[in-house]
């Protein structure tokens, strides 16, 4: 089966006190055990060492962004090497603010995520469609270019983890509900099966991000073809740890 799979992109927020707040209410919060659910949190890159330092192992760390290719006169960009030997384990990539915010083409994106799993990184490979994209009935299109640009790149899948992202649901609390998140994971599924592999099909995680919280998480977690969430804006708060319990 899919291990469940909990991650918290905290994007640009914090300072070192909020940061050593939110890890002690996660270090102090019942979650299940890491066989029943894998959890992920994601500072900005600044407190990555610190937050890697005070967490209990029940969590691991992710980056939110890394860079294409190897370290070099790139000022400003931080290198997979770098998060490697920094013991920082994941990294999120794709995400939609830097798809749509910093301009990173699906081509651009699968580089990165290609380059970042040789380097020995997991990746979090993040997809999803515009309201104007759904609105024209393009979703499916749009999550299949995204995702084909990074499969034409990666031939080993086992440490990837998809999330599917609507950019309309993302820090507006407009939800998908569970039956709009079930059909697009159970589109990408289909592709990836049709496209990669069965067995890849079958075995990669792909988890829902889009105003997910406290309250909502249990129903879609029911979901069969989703595995997991991508958690912004509540992850930085105490119900992150009942998003988790909705592994159970
Ligand atoms: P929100 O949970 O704040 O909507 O953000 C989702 C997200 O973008 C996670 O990567």
């Amino acid at each position: 089966g899919r291990k469940f799979f909990v991650g918290g992109n905290w994007k640009c927020n914090g300072t070192t006190e909020e940061v050593k707040k939110i890890v002690s209410t996660l270090n102090e919060g019942k979650i299940p055990s890491q066989d029943v659910v894998e959890v992920v949190v994601s500072p900005p890159f600044v407190f990555l060492p610190l937050v890697k330092s005070l967490l209990k192992p029940d969590f691991h760390v992710a980056a939110q962004n890394c860079w294409v290719k190897k370290g070099g006169a790139f000022t400003g960009e931080v290198s997979a090497e770098m998060l490697v030997n920094l013991g920082i384990p994941w990294v999120i990539l794709g995400h939609s603010e830097r798809r749509l915010i910093l301009n990173e083409s699906n081509e651009f994106v699968g580089d990165k995520v290609a380059y970042a799993l040789a380097q020995g990184l997991k990746v979090i490979a993040c997809v999803g469609e515009t309201l104007e994209q759904r609105e024209s009935g393009s979703t499916v299109e749009v999550v299949a270019a995204q995702t084909k640009a990074i499969a034409e790149r990666v031939s080993n899948w086992a440490n990837v983890v998809l999330a599917y992202e609507p950019v309309w649901a993302i820090g507006t609390g407009k939800v998908a509900t569970p039956a709009q998140a079930q059909e697009v994971h159970s589109e990408l599924r289909k592709w990836l099966h049709a496209n990669v592999n069965p067995d890849v099909a079958a075995t990669t995680r792909i988890i829902y991000g889009g105003s997910v919280n406290g309250a909502n998480s249990k129903e879609l977690a029911g979901q069969p073809d989703l595995d997991g969430f991508l958690v912004g804006g509540a992850s930085l708060k105490p119900e992150f740890i009942d998003i988790i319990k909705s592994a159970e």
